[in-house]
């Protein structure tokens, strides 16, 4: 019990960007238990990964000393499958060895090959201070703008939608916020598996008579809650969203006093929406007209309907797209800007808003100023007191196909620094990004694991996790929350603030922040001043306070603003732009010999490349294997039992996995979660990208599944 421990210290769950407060009860210097604290998006609620998936901080793996692959060792992909024992591999290395050669190989990589030659992958589980350090680093030390992190295979095509249409990546609307929406539209998402507390406010709002609308190929457990559900063919987004704006302005259902004042483009959305009535894209996307015509006139004459969304919109081809009708549709009903309305894409990562306000994107600055803009390049430039480049950075998918480019290519990239990502387990045709990791001259890794990533390095850098350090991290609703220092790292292992720095004086920086505790809120202050209009008047003093603030929030008074765009939007106009979509395909269709649908997720129990959540006992207990679920018939069809094995193929690669029977998922689909080293989903995946936000298509490819 809570009398026994040694302390109790105040934190955030690491895991998704619902963003729940924590207490972390230490005895013996070992977390014996976490509760729910009374923070702002949780009540004292937490999932199962925020309640019991800590233990993964004092697993007997963690990486405790710096290690350096071993001289004539080969990086081997095929070893990722079944890791062996990684001591064959490495030698133990000290920090001043290990830094050495991590930071002067890169260093020597850009000095024989120019400002191109390297790029660094950043992490949206690490804190705010963390990402904004490590973009600066590879800003300031590596000569380019070549940085990123998974933003780039969540929301990307989302906020590249939304920075176009609103003009801010951010949500509108905080979750809570469904308790006072008539109606909410729940799209591409399940979020009893992936928000866990977040649909507990949505359940919670049905209870009171809100209705929830789920639209989803995959009839997931939220449907028990849903007024109506539209299980929607697979990667037909478009054709449902633009039937449902048709039916809204066919029906004389526009909000005209707001889209006269606050919309720009309308005509062109109106013209190009003709085609689209809800009788003409019923067979495409599998939903009776009427009920597309009810959903939207329900939708547009509720007192207030709200849109969240997850993957399922976002990792498509045509992800900007399928945003850009969810933009236009909460715009032509006027659904924006007042309490239970409003536009709210659910962030994956616990920090993937923040790291990405912090500047870890390729294209732009801290707070979305593009390095391309004259005006922020000259700011920055004075800030940091150096050169900057001008000209956007690559982006996750394209750094890996950089790095197997010509020699003659001055934009090869040889050497990469990646801070606690996985690209060997999370990016798409895992067999091409292994290669990609491998052909580099020099890799260093820092993780808290032996990750998949880890095994291709060249360095490998022991970090800190989570109840390890100080930091703040920024939820979904655009709260920045301070996490607080329960324990300290095992062994050599250091806080990853610490590893940057001596990363960055080593390649020639001059940096000088203070010492561990002082520095994360001197890196923050810092951050701050590049981030005014939205994080101004969070001081560090204030988050001490206070725990969490959500900006926008300009001054020390600010109590920060939960709803946004009330009276403008801040795009240049002050307007909502109206874009309109098309029907663009899949980049590859089910044919004759490759007939199924590969749909890729994630499942409660455990977090992305499973590098956390495998590691935890009772995590692990629940869900301790690879499976692929099919619906009954499709199973039959196989021959097929639950718990048989099958095989699943696609151009790429091939996994065997265990069955599992899920009556949601749609007739000719599969679907795996993303999480089993040893059946890498993404093995299977295409590397395919949405040409705006770079995103792949993880939520679609072909495949074959067999049985055995
Ligand atoms: Fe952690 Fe998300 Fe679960 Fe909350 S809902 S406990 S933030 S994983």
């Amino acid at each position: 019990g809570a009398q026994t421990v040694d302390r109790r210290v105040d934190s955030v769950c690491p895991f998704c960007g619902v963003g729940c407060q924590i207490t972390y009860n230490v005895k013996d210097e070992i977390i014996v238990s976490v509760e729910g604290r009374d923070g702002p998006a949780n009540h004292g609620r937490l999932c199962v990964k925020g309640r019991f998936g800590f233990d993964y901080a004092h697993h007997p793996q963690r990486l405790t000393r710096p290690l350096i692959r071993k001289p004539g060792v080969p990086k081997d992909p095929a070893l990722l499958s079944h890791q062996g024992d990684w001591r064959d591999a490495f030698r133990e290395a000290t920090w001043e060895e290990a830094l050495d050669f991590a930071a002067g190989k890169l260093k020597d990589l850009r000095t024989c090959h120019g400002d191109k030659a390297l790029a660094g992958f950043g992490s949206a589980k690490g804190s705010n201070e963390e990402a904004y350090l490590f973009q600066k680093l590879v800003r300031t030390g590596f000569g380019s703008n070549n940085v990123d992190h998974c933003t780039r295979l969540c929301h990307a095509s989302s906020v590249a939608a939304l920075l176009e249409g609103v003009g801010s990546g951010a949500v509108s609307n905080q979750v809570n916020d469904v308790e006072h929406a008539e109606l909410i539209l729940v799209i591409g998402s399940n979020p009893t598996a992936n928000h866990p507390v977040a649909a507990t406010w949505m359940k919670n709002a049905a209870k009171r008579g809100t209705k929830i609308v789920l639209a989803d190929p995959r009839v997931t457990d939220l449907g028990r809650h849903a007024w109506r559900t539209l299980q929607f063919r697979p990667d037909t987004d478009v054709a449902l969203l633009n039937a449902m704006i048709h039916t809204v302005i066919e029906e004389g259902l526009v909000d005209q006093e707001f889209v006269t004042q606050r919309a720009s483009n309308f005509e062109a959305l109106k013209q190009n929406i003709q085609g689209y009535s809800a009788e003409a894209m019923a067979p495409i996307c599998g939903i009776p007209a009427e009920t597309i015509r009810e959903v939207a006139r329900a939708f547009a004459t509720s007192k207030a309907s709200m849109i969240l969304w997850g993957m399922g919109i976002s990792q498509h081809v045509h992800g900007t797209d399928n945003a850009r009708c969810l933009i236009a549709l909460t715009s032509v009903t006027g659904q924006i800007g007042k309490p239970g309305s409003g536009l709210h894409p659910l962030r994956g990562q616990n920090n993937v808003q923040g790291a990405s306000d912090a500047g870890l994107i390729p294209m732009m600055y801290p707070n979305y100023q593009l390095v391309s803009n004259p005006q922020a390049h000259a700011w920055f430039e004075a800030f940091w007191q150096t050169r900057l480049d001008n000209k956007p950075g690559y982006t996750v998918v394209e750094i890996l196909h950089k790095c197997l480019a010509p020699d003659s290519d001055p934009h090869k990239i040889r050497g990469m620094y990646v801070e606690g990502e996985n690209p060997a387990m999370s990016d798409p045709d895992l067999n091409h990004a292994r290669q990609a990791l491998c052909a580099l001259e020099h890799l260093v890794v820092q993780d808290i694991f032996m990750t998949e990533t880890a095994w291709l390095a060249d360095v490998v850098l022991p970090a800190s996790a989570w109840p390890e350090k100080t930091g703040t991290v920024t939820n979904t609703d655009r709260m920045v929350q301070l996490g607080r220092r329960a324990l300290n790292p095992p062994g050599d292992a250091r806080p990853d603030l610490w590893i940057i720095q001596q990363m960055a004086a080593r390649m020639g920086l001059n940096w000088h922040y203070p010492g561990p505790e002082q520095g994360v809120a001197a890196v923050y202050e810092e951050m701050r001043q590049t981030m005014a209009e939205a994080i101004g008047g969070i001081t560090w003093e204030r988050l001490e306070r206070e725990g969490s603030v959500t900006y926008p929030c300009l001054t020390p008074q600010d109590p920060g603003q939960p709803i946004v765009f009330a009276d403008r939007f801040p795009t240049a106009d002050g307007r909502v732009k109206l874009v309109p979509a098309d029907i663009i395909p899949a980049s590859e269709r089910p044919d004759a010999e490759f007939p199924q649908v590969l749909i890729t997720g994630r499942q409660l129990e455990h977090w992305h490349t499973g590098s956390m959540t495998r590691r935890s006992a009772v995590l692990g207990a629940i869900e301790p294997m690879p499976t692929a679920s099919m619906n009954s018939a499709e199973l039959r069809k196989l021959g097929v039992q639950p718990g048989e094995p099958i095989t699943v193929r696609s151009r790429r690669g091939s996994v065997v996995l265990t069955a599992r029977r899920d009556d949601g998922t749609p007739d000719g689909a599969v679907f795996i979660p993303f999480a089993y080293y040893e059946a890498a989903a993404n093995l299977l995946t295409n590397p395919a990208l949405d040409p705006f936000g770079k995103i792949p298509e993880f939520k679609y490819c072909a495949v074959a599944v067999s049985a055995g």
